[in-house]
Protein backbone atom coordinates (compact mmCIF):
# COMPACT_ATOMS: atom_id res chain seq x y z
CA UNK A 1 0.00 0.00 0.00
CA UNK A 2 0.79 3.41 -0.93
CA UNK A 3 2.15 5.50 2.32
CA UNK A 4 0.11 8.22 3.21
CA UNK A 5 0.88 11.98 2.77
CA UNK A 6 1.96 14.51 5.47
CA UNK A 7 0.19 17.42 5.38
CA UNK A 8 0.96 20.72 7.24
CA UNK A 9 -1.72 23.87 7.56
CA UNK A 10 0.77 26.16 9.06
CA UNK A 11 0.46 30.21 9.42
CA UNK A 12 0.17 32.56 12.22
CA UNK A 13 -1.69 32.10 15.44
CA UNK A 14 -5.60 33.70 14.65
CA UNK A 15 -5.58 33.71 11.34
CA UNK A 16 -7.93 30.66 11.32
CA UNK A 17 -6.18 27.85 10.28
CA UNK A 18 -8.67 25.88 12.74
CA UNK A 19 -11.69 27.26 10.29
CA UNK A 20 -10.19 26.49 6.71
CA UNK A 21 -9.27 23.19 8.18
CA UNK A 22 -12.89 22.68 8.76
CA UNK A 23 -13.76 23.34 5.43
CA UNK A 24 -12.20 20.36 3.66
CA UNK A 25 -11.08 17.58 6.63
CA UNK A 26 -14.42 15.82 6.25
CA UNK A 27 -13.86 15.96 1.89
CA UNK A 28 -13.69 11.97 1.59
CA UNK A 29 -11.72 11.72 -1.68
CA UNK A 30 -8.51 13.36 0.48
CA UNK A 31 -8.65 10.89 2.68
CA UNK A 32 -7.37 12.88 5.84
CA UNK A 33 -6.82 12.10 9.34
CA UNK A 34 -5.89 15.25 11.95
CA UNK A 35 -2.85 14.16 14.09
CA UNK A 36 -3.77 15.67 17.35
CA UNK A 37 -0.93 17.56 19.14
CA UNK A 38 0.05 17.09 22.76
CA UNK A 39 -0.01 20.29 24.75
CA UNK A 40 0.65 22.24 28.04
CA UNK A 41 -1.84 24.61 27.23
CA UNK A 42 -4.55 24.73 29.80
CA UNK A 43 -7.94 23.51 28.23
CA UNK A 44 -10.47 26.13 26.56
CA UNK A 45 -14.06 26.04 26.94
CA UNK A 46 -15.42 23.17 24.62
CA UNK A 47 -12.13 21.55 23.82
CA UNK A 48 -12.38 17.78 23.85
CA UNK A 49 -9.39 15.97 25.42
CA UNK A 50 -7.98 13.55 22.49
CA UNK A 51 -9.99 15.22 20.29
CA UNK A 52 -8.47 19.43 20.22
CA UNK A 53 -5.79 18.30 22.28
CA UNK A 54 -4.19 15.91 24.57
CA UNK A 55 -3.82 17.93 27.58
CA UNK A 56 -0.11 16.91 29.76
CA UNK A 57 1.48 18.94 32.02
CA UNK A 58 5.40 20.02 31.31
CA UNK A 59 6.58 16.66 33.48
CA UNK A 60 4.64 14.58 30.90
CA UNK A 61 5.48 16.89 27.84
CA UNK A 62 9.33 16.96 29.22
CA UNK A 63 9.33 12.75 29.09
CA UNK A 64 7.87 12.84 25.35
CA UNK A 65 10.49 15.00 23.98
CA UNK A 66 13.17 12.92 26.18
CA UNK A 67 11.47 9.33 24.90
CA UNK A 68 11.88 10.74 21.44
CA UNK A 69 7.79 9.93 21.04
CA UNK A 70 7.40 13.66 19.09
CA UNK A 71 7.84 14.23 15.81
CA UNK A 72 8.46 18.02 16.33
CA UNK A 73 7.41 20.57 18.63
CA UNK A 74 7.49 24.26 19.75
CA UNK A 75 7.27 26.70 22.29
CA UNK A 76 4.43 28.96 21.74
CA UNK A 77 3.27 32.01 24.00
CA UNK A 78 4.72 29.91 27.35
CA UNK A 79 3.33 26.85 26.52
CA UNK A 80 4.69 23.24 24.70
CA UNK A 81 3.04 21.84 21.84
CA UNK A 82 4.07 18.79 19.67
CA UNK A 83 2.76 16.15 17.23
CA UNK A 84 3.08 12.26 18.55
CA UNK A 85 4.81 10.63 16.31
CA UNK A 86 3.86 7.04 17.09
CA UNK A 87 0.18 8.22 15.74
CA UNK A 88 1.40 9.77 12.36
CA UNK A 89 3.45 7.17 11.08
CA UNK A 90 0.88 4.52 12.12
CA UNK A 91 -1.91 6.38 9.95
CA UNK A 92 0.51 7.13 7.09
CA UNK A 93 1.49 3.29 6.93
CA UNK A 94 -2.25 2.29 6.77
CA UNK A 95 -2.90 4.60 3.59
CA UNK A 96 -4.19 7.76 5.27
CA UNK A 97 -3.20 11.35 3.99
CA UNK A 98 -2.16 12.90 7.96
CA UNK A 99 -2.94 16.25 8.52
CA UNK A 100 -1.12 18.25 10.92
CA UNK A 101 -1.97 21.98 11.98
CA UNK A 102 0.88 23.43 13.91
CA UNK A 103 2.77 26.41 14.14
CA UNK A 104 6.06 27.67 12.43
CA UNK A 105 8.87 26.19 13.88
CA UNK A 106 7.38 23.20 14.14
CA UNK A 107 6.85 23.44 10.41
CA UNK A 108 10.57 23.58 9.78
CA UNK A 109 11.34 20.96 12.34
CA UNK A 110 9.15 18.83 10.10
CA UNK A 111 10.64 19.72 6.56
CA UNK A 112 13.93 18.65 8.22
CA UNK A 113 12.82 15.26 8.76
CA UNK A 114 10.06 14.86 6.19
CA UNK A 115 11.30 17.23 2.97
CA UNK A 116 8.26 15.50 1.02
CA UNK A 117 5.59 17.34 3.50
CA UNK A 118 3.00 19.05 1.92
CA UNK A 119 3.49 22.75 3.13
CA UNK A 120 1.02 25.39 3.60
CA UNK A 121 1.57 28.68 4.84
CA UNK A 122 -2.16 30.25 5.48
CA UNK A 123 -2.14 34.49 5.33
CA UNK A 124 -4.51 36.67 6.75
CA UNK A 125 -5.78 39.46 4.36
CA UNK A 126 -3.75 42.01 5.96
CA UNK A 127 -2.47 42.29 9.72
CA UNK A 128 -5.39 44.57 10.94
CA UNK A 129 -7.48 41.62 10.11
CA UNK A 130 -5.22 39.36 12.13
CA UNK A 131 -5.49 41.63 14.84
CA UNK A 132 -9.12 41.88 14.68
CA UNK A 133 -9.43 38.08 15.00
CA UNK A 134 -6.97 37.87 17.71
CA UNK A 135 -8.98 40.25 19.77
CA UNK A 136 -12.23 38.03 18.58
CA UNK A 137 -11.77 35.08 20.18
CA UNK A 138 -12.28 36.88 23.92
CA UNK A 139 -10.48 34.06 25.60
CA UNK A 140 -7.80 35.36 26.50
CA UNK A 141 -5.71 38.14 28.58
CA UNK A 142 -4.27 41.33 26.95
CA UNK A 143 -1.01 40.17 27.72
CA UNK A 144 -1.58 37.30 25.80
CA UNK A 145 -3.01 38.59 23.03
CA UNK A 146 -0.17 41.52 22.66
CA UNK A 147 2.11 38.39 22.80
CA UNK A 148 0.31 36.44 20.35
CA UNK A 149 0.26 39.75 17.80
CA UNK A 150 4.30 40.51 17.72
CA UNK A 151 4.40 36.55 17.21
CA UNK A 152 2.62 36.65 14.65
CA UNK A 153 4.45 39.56 12.90
CA UNK A 154 7.42 36.85 13.61
CA UNK A 155 5.52 33.65 11.98
CA UNK A 156 4.91 35.86 8.59
CA UNK A 157 8.42 36.41 8.12
CA UNK A 158 8.67 32.57 7.76
CA UNK A 159 6.90 32.26 4.64
CA UNK A 160 9.23 31.31 2.48
CA UNK A 161 9.59 27.77 3.62
CA UNK A 162 6.37 27.00 2.54
CA UNK A 163 5.66 24.76 -0.42
CA UNK A 164 2.09 26.60 -0.97
CA UNK A 165 0.81 30.16 0.34
CA UNK A 166 -3.21 30.30 0.75
CA UNK A 167 -4.86 33.89 1.98
CA UNK A 168 -7.68 33.17 4.17
CA UNK A 169 -10.01 36.06 3.02
CA UNK A 170 -12.79 33.23 2.66
CA UNK A 171 -12.62 30.33 4.79
CA UNK A 172 -14.73 28.41 2.28
CA UNK A 173 -12.94 29.48 -0.69
CA UNK A 174 -9.01 28.96 1.34
CA UNK A 175 -10.62 25.51 2.25
CA UNK A 176 -11.09 24.70 -1.78
CA UNK A 177 -7.89 25.81 -2.79
CA UNK A 178 -6.09 23.56 0.36
CA UNK A 179 -8.15 20.65 -1.29
CA UNK A 180 -6.98 21.04 -4.64
CA UNK A 181 -3.54 21.39 -3.61
CA UNK A 182 -3.92 18.33 -1.81
CA UNK A 183 -5.63 16.80 -4.69
CA UNK A 184 -2.78 17.42 -7.32
CA UNK A 185 -0.20 15.83 -4.68
CA UNK A 186 -2.01 12.37 -4.22
P1 LIG B 1 -3.76 27.29 20.28
O1 LIG B 1 -3.26 27.55 21.68
O2 LIG B 1 -4.40 28.51 19.68
O3 LIG B 1 -4.62 26.05 20.19
O4 LIG B 1 -2.48 26.99 19.40
C1 LIG B 1 -1.41 27.87 19.37
C2 LIG B 1 -0.52 27.56 18.20
O5 LIG B 1 0.09 26.27 18.37
C3 LIG B 1 -1.28 27.51 16.87
O6 LIG B 1 -0.53 28.24 15.92
C4 LIG B 1 -1.33 26.03 16.55
O7 LIG B 1 -1.35 25.79 15.15
C5 LIG B 1 -0.03 25.56 17.16
N1 LIG B 1 0.04 24.11 17.41
C6 LIG B 1 -0.96 23.26 17.73
N2 LIG B 1 -0.50 22.01 17.85
C7 LIG B 1 0.81 22.06 17.57
C8 LIG B 1 1.86 21.07 17.51
O8 LIG B 1 1.67 19.88 17.72
N3 LIG B 1 3.10 21.50 17.22
C9 LIG B 1 3.38 22.81 16.96
N4 LIG B 1 4.62 23.11 16.64
N5 LIG B 1 2.42 23.76 16.99
C10 LIG B 1 1.17 23.40 17.30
Amino acid sequence: MKKGLLIVLSGPSGVGKGTVLKEFIQDSELNLSYSVSMTTRSQRPGEIEGVNYYFVDRERFAQAIENGELLEYAEFVGNFYGTPLKEVERLRNQGKNVLLEIEVEGCKQVCEKCPDAITIFIVPPSMEELERRIRGRKTEPEEIVQRRLSKAEKEMNLIGNYKYIVCNEDPKLAGEICSLVIKRNM
